[in-house]
């Protein structure tokens, strides 16, 4: 090759190094030649797709020659009518990655920062750099701390500086689990300069219990400045269709869907999550069966002498007290996927997704017998 492409690529571009999703099921079975494979690695939900987005998904399938409601209607209405926000505040995006993206986009120029902590989610660098924004990491809660490895607002707040235009917060956040109390979140909203746009990423808000949810609907008047991002990956399981939305101002909004890319929700993904929102007894259910993996993981964990990181969502991260990745190397041939965490600097630990009941246990049986060979 003549060229050197790396030469020409955006500055940004060039030094991101690339998301490394979970390991695929399919592969490990391949590569160990084993009938089943447990993959506790991308928080999905155990109990699958909701029932009602999945029948609605498959009755769009009839539909798919045509482009897909580039507006969104049906979905947005679903969305206002659930949560009492009017759709001149909600954007869509192909997953709330995608949401993340476009405030990246429709804000950073070069030059501009964006504001989020260490070991938060890895999509906040991709999103900053893409769009030309330079990335400020900000230490995070140190390990003595009650929320170890936490966002640190304060350590946030005073990284804030005339050229930061969005600040990411993931809450709770991942790998990490660990979450924010309202009010100091309502304290860091308020005290924020009011151009600086916040994107609170609440991809796990429906496993949060009730006293730890922040209010953050009902801050949006106030806060003209506030994102909420939430998705459709997690809780509803539609992980594998990419739908996700965003609370915000109507201005804010309106800019999003500037930076949009037309359709980028697919015909089946709006018809599935318009389905699931009803699909209450599937979130309840999810919810109970992960408050039980939760505990029963982390009995079993506590079995093995192991500890962990405070957690609102339906993972653990967990402390092995070595290599986390050798440990995941370890747990291959035994058919359980796990997921190393040292790319957000926790090299000794590793993230569980709660399973059902049995995979828990079959996760905990593997990593008794990796911990003790
Ligand atoms: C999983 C996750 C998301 C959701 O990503 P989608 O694009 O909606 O699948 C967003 N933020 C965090 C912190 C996550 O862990």
């Amino acid at each position: 090759m003549s060229c050197d492409f790396f030469a020409q690529a955006a500055p940004g571009v060039r030094t991101l190094s690339p998301y490394v999703p979970g390991r695929p099921e399919s592969e490990i079975k391949r590569e160990y030649g084993l009938a089943e494979v447990i993959k506790l690695a991308s928080n999905e939900n155990p109990l699958g797709p909701s029932p009602l987005g999945l029948a609605a998904a498959q009755a769009a399938l009839a539909e798919i020659a045509r482009y897909p409601d580039g507006n969104g209607f049906e979905l947005k209405r679903a969305l206002a009518a659930k949560y009492g926000v009017e759709t001149a505040r909600i954007t869509l995006g192909a997953g709330s990655n995608d949401i993340l993206d476009l405030v990246a986009r429709a804000f950073l120029t070069p030059g501009d920062e964006a504001v989020y902590s260490d070991h938060a989610f890895a999509v906040y660098p991709i999103a900053t750099q893409t769009a030309g924004g330079r990335g400020v990491s900000v230490p995070a809660l140190p390990a003595g701390h009650a929320m170890a490895y936490g966002h640190d607002l304060a350590a946030m707040r005073a990284a804030i500086g005339s050229r930061t235009k969005v600040v990411f917060i993931a809450n709770p956040n991942n790998p990490t689990g660990t979450w924010l109390a309202p009010a100091e979140l309502e304290g860091f909203l308020r005290e924020l300069p009011e151009h600086v746009v916040v994107v609170l990423d609440e991809a796990y808000v429906e496993y949060m219990a009730p006293e730890q949810v922040a209010p953050s609907l009902a801050w949006l008047e106030r806060h003209p400045n506030l994102v909420v991002s939430r998705t459709f990956s997690k809780a509803y399981g539609l992980a594998g269709l990419r739908v996700g939305y965003a609370f915000a101002h109507p201005q804010v909004t309106d800019l999003l869907n500037r930076a949009r890319m037309p359709f980028n929700v697919s015909l089946p993904a709006l018809a599935a999550a318009t389905a699931a929102l009803d699909d209450t007894a599937f979130i309840a259910r999810s919810v109970e069966l992960n408050r039980a993996g939760m505990r029963q993981l982390q009995d079993g964990l506590r079995a093995l002498g192991l500890g962990w990181l405070p957690s609102a969502g339906n993972f653990l991260c967990v402390n092995v007290g070595r290599s986390g990745r050798q440990v995941f190397q370890a747990l291959l041939p035994r058919g359980v996927i796990l997921r190393p965490v040292d790319n957000y600097a926790l090299p000794d630990f590793l993230r569980i997704t709660v399973g059902s009941e049995r995979e828990n246990a079959v996760c905990l049986r593997a990593l008794a017998e990796v911990l003790a060979a």
